[in-house]
């Protein structure tokens, strides 16, 4: 409660003249002082000056209903009363307070940023208009490819756009070419390009235009035929390297096969066949009953093409004598080089071949039970093509 509040108190309190005299004498401070108004006098003359205090609160003179103090007034009534009257700053048309505010953010004259961030101010009636025909962050057709670009990239786009036409490097007469067709158009079509000659595998280093190619093709007849002949000869000697290497593949890696024979006693009576090499261990031929025989077989491999026939590689045999003292070890080797006329060594075809070619009496079989040939019932049997063995044909 304010002291002038308590005076007025008091008043209602002792409605006597003697102390309404008192208490309206009482020297107070206007009820504003705190807003800064300096008057002070007695409590009667309170009311006088409230008005004109400019402090004190009055009705908006534009009847907007606002109490404003008087010193307020003028700003007021120039920028918040409702009914005021006010220029829009853009568009400059007069509106009342209230229709101003709501008119900006909507005038038409008022320049506003481009949303598309290309940094541009336009008055908003133009973005629209500056949206589709100017805005550097517009999209644009590329108009040679089509794809859409920025517009402020469209260019630098088509520095590589493969749809983009550019002149010939080689400055012949043909229009400009798309990027992506300039290397067809140099090989096939260029006038100007140089062009190899179709000798060039066989050696020849000449390039030109296609005029001069078609003048070199003419002209160059015997150096092109002595450059072939020379390639054929080349390539003769490459198919020879190549053959020996092929018929050296073609056999096992050290041209041997060593044949264990586990079960033997099982296997006695019976023959037994593998890789090409025929075994008899009862004998054939000649040895029957008595021998164990070996053959050799030539069989088809997908090498044949390229090797030599007929078969004419030294073949051997070697029964091993498996004694546990390698000295007196005594290893049973027969060998032959094959007669190249004979049939069974032309080059195979994939009818069955009944025998191969070999030794019907290769060990007997006194000699077997001897020596240690057979041991832990296991014999070991090597057969052996040596290519470097090969006889003249
Ligand atoms: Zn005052
Ligand atoms: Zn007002
Ligand atoms: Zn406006
Ligand atoms: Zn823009
Ligand atoms: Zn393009
Ligand atoms: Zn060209
Ligand atoms: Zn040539």
């Amino acid at each position: 409660m304010s002291y002038v509040e308590f005076l007025y108190e008091l008043l209602e309190i002792y409605p006597d003249p003697e102390s309404e005299k008192a208490i309206m004498g009482s020297v107070v401070y206007c009820i504003h002082h705190k807003q800064g108004c300096q008057w002070s006098d007695e409590l009667r003359k309170l009311k006088a000056h409230l008005n004109t205090c400019k402090h004190d609160a009055v009705l908006c003179a534009a009847q907007c209903g606002a109490m404003i103090p008087r010193v307020l007034m003028q700003d007021h009534l120039r920028y918040t009363c409702p009914r005021r009257r006010a220029n829009c700053e853009h568009c400059h048309k007069e509106f009342s307070g209230s229709a101003l505010e709501e008119h900006q953010g909507n005038c038409g004259h008022e320049p506003v940023y481009c949303e598309n961030k290309c940094g541009a101010k336009v008055q908003r009636r133009h973005t629209q208009q500056h949206l589709q025909q100017h805005c550097s962050k517009r999209l644009v057709p590329c108009r040679h490819c089509g794809q859409r670009y920025t517009q402020d990239t469209v260019a630098a786009h088509g520095a590589t756009c493969a749809r983009a036409p550019v002149p010939c490097p080689q400055r012949c007469a043909a229009a400009p070419v798309p990027r992506d067709e300039l290397d067809a158009h140099l090989r096939d079509h260029c006038a100007a390009a140089g062009v190899a000659c179709a000798y060039r595998d066989a050696g020849c280093r000449f390039k030109g235009t296609r005029a001069a190619l078609e003048r070199h093709t003419e002209e160059s007849c015997q150096q092109h035929l002595a450059l072939v002949a020379a390639l054929a000869a080349r390539q003769a000697r490459q198919l020879e390297a190549l053959r020996a290497a092929v018929a050296r593949l073609a056999l096992p890696a050290t041209g041997a096969l060593v044949w264990r024979l586990p079960d033997w006693a099982a296997k006695m009576a019976d023959a037994g066949a593998k890789e090409g090499a025929s075994l008899f261990l009862n004998g054939n031929g000649a040895g029957e009953g008595t021998h164990m025989s070996v053959y050799i077989k030539i069989l088809p491999g997908e090498y044949d093409a390229l090797l030599r026939w007929p078969f004419a590689h030294t073949v051997s045999f070697t029964l091993f004598d498996q004694s546990s003292s390698p000295d007196r070890a005594c290893n049973i080797v027969e060998s032959f080089v094959p007669d190249p006329t004979w049939k069974n060594f032309q080059r195979p075809s994939k009818e069955p071949d009944a025998l191969g070619f070999g030794f019907p009496r290769f060990v007997s079989h006194e000699m077997l039970k001897k020596r240690n040939f057979v041991k832990d019932d296991v014999m070991f049997l090597r057969v052996k093509v040596d290519p470097s063995k090969i006889v003249a044909v």
